[in-house]
């Protein structure tokens, strides 16, 4: 009989969840910090060794983990071999070696797998290609929030801040987190949005334009052509295939009114074809995509 593969997986971005995944399933329960119900941005005040901490502690929780395969990590930010180049939303990670760290922690504990780090974007965009039997497909993710993420699975060589893509030459343009001018985070990110909106929360702009306020109106329209420009430049670099819209804010996305700005940008015969999908994700499919990626990577690293 084939020995089920198991793996955990982690996603640690407003909060940690961790879980044993098996065959592309959540096995047994989820763990949290700070716990399930909590919506408290907790990770951002926190230091990065103490992060590092609470990510052992509810691995250390999970039950029958002896035999995993590998460990996976979906955390915010740039991340090459397990080591943390930049997260704007939390830069007291930033230079961090998190797989180096906390392979070392799970060591001790008599945990000998192998940890894998990647973006949390990318971990979603797995857990969505896993649980819809699509791993032998190309998966982007758009996840709208405080920031705007990208994913992409199957993981490839490169950067992929697809959060940052320039969708605006206005100048005028200035509030991405990141400091950049006329970013796609800089419209659609709640943060952005803030900003541009002194006098109302997010919300309110969709409700107002959904009453027929003009000037929300003008800018639910910016938008959504604003995530069109993106998913336009994905198309022309990397081809057309299927977009899933996640996170908070995807309930604000009209999928017909995307659609169509999407057609108006992406004009080539090769390139049509792509299709756009508001769904829901919660901690387990990127609890998921992060334990398969780093089966994945362990696959990737035996092979020949
Ligand atoms: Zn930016």
């Amino acid at each position: 009989m084939a020995r089920i593969s198991r793996a955990i997986g982690v996603f640690a971005a407003e909060h940690i969840a961790a879980g044993l995944v098996e065959e592309n399933r959540i096995a047994g329960s989820i763990k949290y910090f700070p716990n399930a119900t909590s919506e408290v941005d907790s990770l951002e005040e926190m230091p990065a060794e103490e992060i590092l901490d609470r990510i052992d502690e509810q691995i250390a929780q999970l039950e029958n983990v002896e035999e995993v395969e590998a460990v996976g990590v979906g955390f915010p930010g740039i991340i090459r071999d397990g080591l943390i180049h930049e997260s704007p939303n939390l830069p007291q990670v930033k230079g961090q070696d998190l797989a180096t760290a906390l392979s070392f922690k799970l060591n001790q504990r008599g945990l000998k797998a192998r940890v894998h780090v990647l973006n949390d974007a990318d971990a979603t965009s797995a857990g969505i290609a896993a649980t819809r039997g699509q791993l032998d497909k190309l998966v982007r993710v758009w996840t709208l929030g405080s920031g705007i993420g990208f994913g992409r699975y199957p993981q490839a060589e490169g950067v992929w801040e697809g959060g940052h893509i320039v969708v605006t030459i206005d100048p005028k343009e200035h509030f991405c987190r990141c400091g950049g001018l006329g970013h796609l985070e800089g419209i659609m990110g709640e943060r952005a949005l803030r900003l541009r909106f002194l006098d109302l929360e997010p919300e309110e702009v969709f409700q107002h334009a959904s009453e027929g306020d003009q000037r929300c109106m003008a800018f639910v329209k910016v938008w959504h052509r604003a995530l069109a420009a993106a998913t336009a430049t994905s198309i022309h670099l990397d081809g057309p295939g299927k977009f899933f819209i996640t996170g908070p804010n995807a309930k604000y996305v009209q999928t017909g009114l995307l659609d169509l700005y999407v057609h108006e940008m992406v004009k080539m015969s090769p390139l049509q074809g792509s299709s756009i999908e508001v769904v829901r994700t919660g901690d387990d499919i990127a609890i998921i995509g992060a334990a398969v990626s780093a089966k994945l990577a362990n696959q990737m690293r035996d092979s020949p």
